[in-house]
């Protein structure tokens, strides 16, 4: 029976599900608050999985290339840039390309990236992806469920009605508030400076270093990590694709460098991120200055031509429950467990989900299981992702209590104990 389906949040999780959810025939809207769909990446490059590789494989039309991939990771130790390697898969690609397939499968929307879209399948059903609407309120009796929002151009409010919705609104989830969900929020102690430098603004040799896979430089409780991904509008080629880097830096909450860092040019304090074009230059001048004599050649480079950087802090949020409202109601990606970045798995969370709700919906799987399969594969990564995390940026002590809990939730899943 086709079901109409509101997704709240229009970003990677909210798009693979509506995506899915279209092709399964149902008729989706999908609610997102920022006015417009010609959205930038920040310079946001995004690692993904064979979970990510699947929906594409199954619900992309567009034929067009996603990612590079790579089998490399080689370590800079402080100022030695080739101290180790080793090999592990990952698909490389800037959150702007992602969000411009799953749109051009989606809605169809028209982007450099994909100037013509591919048309509907027979089996779709409809889709919506309206910009500018913040949802505020989820209202529900037994028969009808209604998601009310304010359009944030014309301050209008509205509402929408739905069999199911989908919370997919990021670390600070208004669904999660909505559904009074129990989570667990904290602060990791550490911020994330990015940025992206075109490849031919890069001497040879560094341009080389960093398009020959994963690059890690680890310092003293702190670690950099670049890759090379393609533009938002879908450019691979040698000259013109971007290198991509994410530094972890420790800074204490509350101190005054934390309010220095997240004190906007425009005067303004920012509680999560400062964008880019907003980070204050003197302050960004003094973070890398100090820091540079500190890296090797390449990764010191690659921040000393950057023109803008940003800077979010590094939050985990785990969820106890994905489903409310009777299973009327659920969250998924960042808004059910946002995970510190270092494993790179959290489109991965998305597209897992993506999965399992594809074998409840042709019903070799129960709402039930699919809530088990969410929250086990949310709390084991939120505790892979705080022990990287914890090994690159924190104590001994930190990074062995860390060890301890992930160790300890593993052996009572496999012998099936309490989680
Ligand atoms: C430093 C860093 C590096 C990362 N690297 C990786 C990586 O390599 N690999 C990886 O898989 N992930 C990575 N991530 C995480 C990744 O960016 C997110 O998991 C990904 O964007 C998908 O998140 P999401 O769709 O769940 O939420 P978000 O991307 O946060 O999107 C939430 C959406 O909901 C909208 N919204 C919020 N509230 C409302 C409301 N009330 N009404 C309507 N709309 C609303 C927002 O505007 C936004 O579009 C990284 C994150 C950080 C910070």
């Amino acid at each position: 029976m086709t079901k109409s389906i509101v997704v709240v949040g229009g970003s990677l999780a909210g798009l693979m599900h509506g995506l899915q959810l279209k092709r399964e025939g149902n008729n989706v809207t999908i609610l997102e608050r920022e006015p417009v769909s010609e959205r930038s990446s920040h310079a946001a490059g995004i690692g993904y999985k064979a979970g990510v590789e699947e929906i594409l494989r199954k619900y992309d039309d567009t034929g067009l290339k996603t990612c590079f991939t790579t089998e490399n990771l080689h370590f800079a130790y402080r100022r030695w840039p080739n101290a180790y390697k080793a090999k592990l898969k990952y698909q490389l690609t800037s959150w702007g390309l992602l969000y411009r397939v799953l749109r051009a499968n989606f809605d169809g929307l028209v982007s450099n990236a994909c100037p013509s879209p591919p048309p509907p399948r027979a089996t779709d059903g409809q889709a919506a992806y309206l910009t500018g609407k913040q949802v505020h309120d989820i209202t529900y009796s037994d028969d009808t469920m209604e998601v009310h929002f304010t359009d944030t151009s014309s301050g209008k409010a509205d509402s929408i009605t739905a069999d199911l919705v989908i919370g997919a609104d990021g670390v600070h989830s208004t669904v999660r508030e909505i559904v009074k969900a129990t989570a667990t929020k904290q602060y990791s102690g550490y911020v994330s400076w990015r940025g992206t430098v075109t490849e031919k603004e890069l001497t040879e040799s560094t341009a080389r270093y960093f398009t020959n896979g994963l690059a890690f430089d680890v310092m003293s409780r702190s670690y950099m990590i670049c890759y090379v991904i393609p533009t938002d509008d879908g450019c691979f080629d040698p000259g013109e694709r971007l290198i991509n880097w994410v530094w972890y830096y420790n800074v204490a909450e509350g101190s005054p460098e934390m309010k220095e860092l997240m004190t906007a040019s425009d005067g303004r304090m920012r509680s999560m991120t400062v964008p880019q074009g907003l980070v204050s230059l003197p302050v960004w001048e003094k973070v890398r200055a100090t820091n540079t004599p500190r890296m090797a050649t390449p990764f010191a480079e690659l921040l000393n031509k950057t023109s803008q950087t940003f800077v979010t802090k590094v939050n985990d949020v785990l969820c106890t429950t994905a489903c409310y409202f009777g299973g009327r109601v659920i969250l998924v990606g960042d808004a059910m467990a946002t995970f510190r970045p270092h494993v790179a798995l959290s489109t991965e969370q998305a597209a897992q989900q993506c999965i399992w709700m594809g074998d409840v919906t042709r019903g070799s799987s129960t709402m039930q299981e699919w809530e088990r399969h969410v929250s086990i594969f949310a709390k084991r990564i939120y505790l892979l992702s705080r022990l990287v995390g914890e090994f690159g940026q924190g104590s001994v002590f930190s990074f062995l209590r860390s060890v301890f809990s992930y160790l300890s939730f593993m052996v009572r899943l496999k012998f099936k104990l309490k989680l």
